[in-house]
């Protein structure tokens, strides 16, 4: 079980670029093929389930999702999800808070990873096959978000709101009866050799113990989740920014600020790299703000830069 349902835990955590955890487990989940029946034990509550136990880290797009499949392919499975402030907050802000949910051009795999600047071969090989784009919108249209597929490839829901996404996952949670459980951080985990994880849960002053047989950290970038699952005896790779504004030194360009252009096209050009890369040319929507330049195009460059870069805008399109 544990391998189908760790499957499905990149695509939303994708484009924040998260620690990639290197370990035969695919994503964040982590576990152990242990077969053996479990039990859960609170030391805060007397009842006792002879049900396993999957305690998710993180309420975002990750640990949501993550949640409701788990429910969806062990519905026996008790499952908990740990959120120290409000479920799905980035969400909410995500895509200018229309909330870009997929990709809709890209149906070949192979095509869609060659964009990803890191992971494309862990992408290609076995994430995308088993829930690329098409999965996504699929998911959400079943669960009655329509969506539609902009010009650009990129999909949000036809309401225009990111608070669509929010309540589909937070219903579709609650139908399925996942528990929610805000306002508790998880501090601290251990496994023992048979593969069982020992949890320090706090709200405020109170700290909860929590056994359970399963635990997915879907903590985002939180450092505390990398630190977690180091402790757990994975490896972190370093996460690099993506997706970010350029701010530019000494900006003379201060008196056209807020100026959008519909189309521009923008190259990036790489201290060390000879190869021609086709991503390095980019042709979009682009804004100038009053640090530099932002807008689409400049925010699919971002993801390429990983030291020095110099970016030039090249021709303003028709
Ligand atoms: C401005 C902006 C716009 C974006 N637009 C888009 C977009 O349009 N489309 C898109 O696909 N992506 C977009 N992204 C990226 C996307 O929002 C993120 O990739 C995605 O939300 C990450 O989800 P996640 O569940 O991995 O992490 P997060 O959303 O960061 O969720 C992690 C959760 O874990 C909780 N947590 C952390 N540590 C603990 C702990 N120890 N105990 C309990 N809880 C803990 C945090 O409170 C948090 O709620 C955007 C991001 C930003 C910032």
């Amino acid at each position: 079980m544990s391998f189908s349902l760790a499957r499905f835990f990149l695509q939303f955590a994708n484009s924040s670029k998260a620690a990639n955890i290197s370990s035969s487990n695919y994503g964040y989940f982590l576990s152990t093929p242990n077969t053996r029946k479990f039990t859960e034990t609170p030391t805060t509550g007397a009842h006792k389930s002879t049900e396993e136990l999957l305690v998710v880290v993180g309420g975002g797009a990750a640990g949501m999702f993550g949640a409701i499949r788990a429910k969806t392919v062990a519905p026996n499975l008790n499952v908990v999800v740990i959120e120290k402030g409000k479920p799905l907050s980035k969400v909410k802000i995500s895509g200018g808070g229309r909330c870009n949910v997929t990709n809709g051009h890209c149906s070949d795999h192979r095509i869609l990873a060659e964009h990803y600047p890191r992971g494309h071969r862990e992408l290609r090989g076995s994430f995308f096959n088993t829930h690329g784009p098409v999965d996504t919108m699929s998911w959400f249209s079943d669960h009655g978000v329509a969506l539609k597929i902009e010009d650009d490839g990129r999909v949000f829901p036809i309401s225009n709101s990111s608070s669509s996404i929010i309540e589909c996952l937070l219903s579709e949670a609650k139908h399925k009866g996942v528990s929610l459980q805000t306002g508790k951080v998880l501090e601290n985990a251990s496994v023992d050799a048979g593969g069982k994880f020992y949890l320090k849960v706090e709200k405020r002053t109170v700290v909860e113990s929590v056994e359970a047989d399963y635990l997915l950290i879907a903590s985002g970038s939180s450092q505390q989740g990398y630190s977690l699952a180091t402790q757990l005896g994975h490896s972190i790779v370093d996460p690099v920014p993506s997706l970010f504004t350029f701010k530019i030194e000494r900006f003379r360009a201060r008196r056209v600020v807020r100026v959008t252009f519909p189309k521009v096209e923008a190259k990036l050009k790489l201290d060390n790299v000879q190869r021609n890369i086709p991503h390095l040319t980019q042709v979009g929507p682009m804004l100038v703000t009053h640090w530099g330049l932002s807008g689409p195009v400049i925010l699919r460059l971002s993801a390429w830069v990983l030291v020095n870069c110099l970016l030039q805008v090249t021709k303003e399109c028709s």
